[in-house]
Formats: structure tokens, sequence, C-alpha cells
């Protein structure tokens, strides 16, 4: 059997479900691309992707000494529905409802690392990467023909769609290339017109400080206030670009996703908002052990809980929202104070007198500027 073969029937046999080659040649348009992007202010607020990131993570011959291929390989996370979403319930981008991928992909790459020498019968040298080192798991997928771009930046896969995680793996074996594919978006632009926050700028840029999945996750800070009400009921990540894309509607599921390695966690897909605004850090850090979600960290999931509540309407929410106004982080007071505004504006007394009290009491300028704004609708009625 052709070695390419062989090394994609390990692959297959480790948990992946799909398995391409590409050279360890540099992405000399992505990289120029991806500067751009930076330059163009679209990457703000992520300190780490830095210029020279840009250019290590698209040059693979950098990354392993002799290196020649990069076997591009992809699990489908696609597995069952979201539990029902109900009133005061958010949503969380279907990557995160249940463990870790980058542990669980980390774990079938190093079974399939460490059993490759014997299906090559040589040395062989490799390094692996999932979503979480320099490397460009975007352009040696595409240029692999593991799937295209779409224009809102994910990988898809003819037959998976885009719900798949990647891994690569740099290596110094000569592996003969497989050729990208022919497929593209055509003239559909759905995720442009469907994204909330306008975040796909032009087909294949997105500008993460638009971006829902940036502001619930990567944002430390303050949501920006004309920005809250497009998040909707998302609290950690978004799934509006993929949900919306006509090739995930007849995507399949793999084998992993079906074999339970992505089950859902209860109360993951649809958290319950005044529960995550309750939680301790204690609570908080062991329900989400080993979870994607853990990223946000506390203070940004109640943040969000905050924005969440406040899209959602639903008068149970404002007790809740009045003792997050009263609550230890300054953060979550400040969203609190925004949510409790959004009630006050459809005449919720409850909601009026809270935010009037917290005035007196509230000794933080960004909590006591949240306030002032929240009031500042009703001030004609006082
Ligand atoms: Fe491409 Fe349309 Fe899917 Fe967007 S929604 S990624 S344009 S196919």
């Amino acid at each position: 059997m052709e070695l390419k073969e062989r090394i994609r029937k390990l692959a297959l046999a480790k948990g992946f479900d799909l398995v391409r080659f590409t050279s360890a040649e540099s992405f000399a348009e992505d990289e120029s691309s991806s500067i751009k992007r930076i330059r163009d202010g679209h990457m703000d607020g992520y300190s780490w992707y830095t210029e020279a990131r840009v250019r290590k993570m698209n040059r693979p011959m950098d990354l392993l000494e002799g290196a020649k291929s990069v076997i591009s390989l992809a699990v489908s996370y696609l597995g069952e529905n979201p539990e029902k979403t109900r009133l005061n319930y958010g949503r969380t981008a279907r990557y995160a409802w249940g463990e870790d991928y980058h542990i669980t992909i980390k774990t079938k790459i190093k079974e399939f690392t460490n059993s490759l020498e014997e299906v090559v019968g040589a040395n062989v040298r490799t390094r692996a990467f999932v979503d979480d080192g320099p490397m460009n798991d975007r352009a040696a997928a595409r240029r692999s023909g593991l799937g295209w771009v779409g224009k809102n930046t994910n990988v898809i896969s003819p037959r998976f769609g885009s719900w798949i995680l990647l891994g690569q793996v740099v290596t110094d074996l000569h592996l003969e290339p497989d050729t990208p594919l022919k497929k593209t978006c055509g003239s559909c632009v759905r995720c442009i017109d469907d994204c909330p926050t306008g975040a796909i700028v032009a087909p294949y840029v997105i500008d993460n400080t638009k971006c829902i999945s940036y502001l619930t996750i990567e944002l430390k800070g303050s949501i920006p206030i004309d920005l809250r009400p497009l998040v909707g009921d998302w609290v950690f990540g978004c799934d509006i670009c993929q949900d919306v894309c006509p090739v995930n509607r007849k995507a399949e599921s793999g084998e992993t996703a079906l074999s339970g390695d992505f089950k859902q966690r209860p109360g993951f897909a649809t958290p319950d908002l005044v529960a995550l605004l309750e939680l301790d850090q204690k609570t908080f850090s062991r329900i989400y052990k080993n979870s994607p979600v853990k990223r946000a960290k506390r203070i940004g999931l109640q943040r969000n809980a905050c924005v969440a509540l406040g899209n959602n309407g639903d008068s149970s929410a404002i007790q809740p929202l009045i003792k997050a106004l009263e609550g230890s982080e300054s953060l979550v007071r400040a969203h609190a104070a925004w949510a409790l505004g959004k009630f006050a504006e459809s005449g919720e007394c409850k909601a009026v007198k809270a935010l009037q009290s917290a005035l007196d009491k509230e000794n933080d300028d960004d909590v006591l500027q949240e306030i002032q704004l929240a009031l500042s609708p009703l001030e004609t009625t006082w």
C-alpha cells in the first residue's frame, strides 16, 4: 500500500474524519492578507497576534527542522441537536458544548504521531498543532484540499461542512501534496448578510472587534454599548455564520462526534442565565473544568449573562439583575445596569428604582456612568 494511504488509514483509525497532505512550503498569500488584517485594525484586541507571529505561522519550514510536508487533519464535531432553549436561557457555540477540543484532538494527534514511525518503517520527525501554536491551520487545510475557506473564514468540507476542528502535523516525511478543492462559496453571501453585528466586513474578512465570539470570549472589558443589543442571547461564542451556511444544512456527522467525544454536557448548549449570574468561583471552576468556556472566565460569563438577560426582556430577570448590580465585580455591575436600563425603558418601576438607588451607593466611575446612561432615556419622566 502506498505510504500516503497507510498514513491516511492510521489517522482514520485514530478518530480523524478527514486526512489530506500539503507541502511545507510557505503560505505566502495568507501571510500578506493576515498582515493586512492587523494593519487594518481587524485584529485589535488580540495582542498576541503580531506580524512576527503571522510570519512564523505561515512558514511551516521554520516550525520543524527539515520539514517537508504537513498532514492536515480534521474531526467533525456535529453531534446531537442542542437542548431546547427557554426564556432566560442563553446560547453557547457548538464547539464548547462538551470537552475542550484541544484536549480531545491533542490526544488523538499524539496517538497518531506515536504510531507514525511504525507505519512508515523509519524515523519520522513531527510537530503537531491544534489551534494552539504558530501554525496557519486554515491555510494548510485549504491547500491540502481538506476544505475551502468560506466567506465567513471557516474551512468548509463538502461532506462535514464547517463543523470541523483542525489539527496539523508538520513532518520531515516527503509526501506527495494533494490538490486544493475547486469548490468555492460561489455567489452565496448568507453569512455576510445574516451576521447581526456586520462583523464580516467583506468576503473572507472578519473585523474581530465586532465578532460576537470575540466580544463574549476574548474581550475582557466592557462590551461596546452599541453592540450589546446585537449580541442577543449568546453568552459564549456564536454560531450564526455557520448555522445559516447552506453547506452546513446538509453536513454529515463524523464517527468521532457520533461516538460521543463531543457529547454535550447538560446545560452547556443553552445555559440558564440566572444560574450563571449566581455562580461563585469555586462552582464555576468545577463546572467548567476541561471546558472551552472557562476561557471567558466567570466574570466575563456573568457580564455576558447580563447582556443576554437584557436582550431577552423577561421581567423575571429583574430581581437577579438587581442582585448583580449590588455585587462585588464592577464589570458585572456595569452590564447589570445596562440590562436594568432596558427594563426601565419598558416601564418596569422596580428596575428604575434599583438604578436610582444604585446612583447613591456606587463609587466606581465606569459603573456610575452606565447607571446614568441607563436612566438617561427616562429623565423627562422623573
Ligand atoms: Fe460561503 Fe455562503 Fe457558507 Fe458564507 S454562508 S461560508 S458565503 S457558503
